[in-house]
């Protein structure tokens, strides 16, 4: 009797163990679910090509550690938090003026927030999550060097890249304003001009852009007595 006692004790310590791993592997960010894969088990032949121009300029592309995930989980829940809340979607779906591309053009578009919306609670996208390791020796001239882009999304793969000095020293809330920025680029929303051009109003009025902001101010109201969130600025990533 002992031993079967035991033996339940075991296994249900196992199950619990590997609920725990299956909780850390994945947080879920509106219905897409964020992964942290090794960037040699990702396939995308962008994704390749993406990784051998980071490398080109002495970067590297490197899975998330324990301490990278738990800030990505944090960040996600408070993200998909607010994304999930009725007042977020009537004031997503109410926006009349968010720039949408459609069949290669830029329009303005009263259907915008309702088509991001519907996306991101409706997509069951995995995305990989990967970090460009800033904090390497040498030099390490990408884009995430510029100022402003602490993250991207290779075009046409469904990863996410982060500069890991920002996902580790940054506001959780800004970390999640990125991350939700990046989710709607691998959602199909990109910026009518170009990644450097972050103070165009056609920049200003996409929908990364503009959905990660008013993330971020239904978070302020949210929780008035918390000190100002950090706001998004130049720190949405490209
Ligand atoms: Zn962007």
């Amino acid at each position: 009797m002992r031993a079967r006692r035991a033996f339940l004790v075991i296994v249900s310590l196992v199950i619990t163990c590997l609920v725990a791993r299956a909780s850390e592997a994945r947080v879920l960010l509106g219905a897409a679910a964020l992964e942290f894969p090794e960037p040699t088990a990702l396939t995308e032949p962008s994704l390749s090509d993406e990784a051998s121009w980071v490398a080109r300029r002495g970067c590297r592309l490197v899975p998330l550690d324990a301490d990278e995930r738990a800030r990505v989980g944090e960040a996600a829940a408070l993200a998909a938090r607010v994304v999930s809340s009725p007042a977020f979607a009537r004031s997503v779906s109410g926006r009349q003026d968010w720039v949408l591309r459609r069949a290669a053009r830029w329009v303005r578009s009263a259907e915008a927030g309702r088509e991001a919306l519907r996306l991101l609670t409706a997509s069951e996208r995995r995305i990989a999550v990967l970090a460009v390791d800033d904090g390497a020796e040498g030099t390490c001239e990408t884009l995430l060097e510029h100022a402003a882009l602490h993250a991207y999304t290779p075009e046409g793969a469904d990863v996410v890249v982060v500069q890991r000095s920002y996902l580790r020293d940054r506001a959780i809330e800004a970390v999640a304003a990125t991350l939700l920025h990046e989710v709607m680029h691998v959602l199909g929303f990109a910026h009518p001009v170009g990644a450097l051009d972050l103070d165009q109003p056609a920049y200003r009025r996409s929908v990364p852009v503009l959905l990660a902001e008013l993330m971020l101010s239904s978070l302020a109201e949210s929780d008035a007595k918390s000190p100002p969130v950090a706001t998004m600025g130049r720190d949405g990533g490209l």
